[in-house]
């Protein structure tokens, strides 16, 4: 039997998360290996596997993740100063989680490029 999806599962609220939002469509909780002090992933609670398979029907699901993240940032306090939003896409992209996220990095300052 294939293994669950890990996010499917944190969406699902049977899997333990730091839970920072959620509503109907997406879900927002704390990185569990923080890359900057404040590092939060918002998932849409539809499975995606990856940026690879997104589709024209989704784009008022990405925009939305986009808002929660920015709404979030205000949130936490990190708008003001500046922070980051990412999605990686595949091996060379950094992706190890098979469930589109979006990354929201703030709270110091961020190089670029990214290595
Ligand atoms: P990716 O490398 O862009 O796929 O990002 C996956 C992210 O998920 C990494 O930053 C991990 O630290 C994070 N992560 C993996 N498992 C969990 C978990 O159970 N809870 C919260 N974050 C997780």
């Amino acid at each position: 039997m294939n293994k669950p999806c890990l996010f499917c599962e944190i969406a699902a609220g049977r899997m333990e998360a730091d839970v920072l939002h959620q509503d109907d469509h997406v879900v927002a909780f704390r990185d569990i290996h923080p890359q900057t002090p404040t590092h939060v992933l918002v998932i849409p609670r539809k499975h995606i596997t990856s940026m690879l398979d997104i589709e024209p029907v989704d784009a008022e699901l990405l925009g939305h993740m986009h808002v929660t993240a920015r709404d979030l940032a205000k949130r936490l306090g990190i708008a003001e100063s500046g922070y980051r939003s990412v999605f990686n896409c595949g091996r060379d992209g950094g992706q190890t989680v098979w469930h589109i996220h979006l990354h929201l990095l703030g709270g110091r300052s961020m190089g670029w490029p990214p290595w």
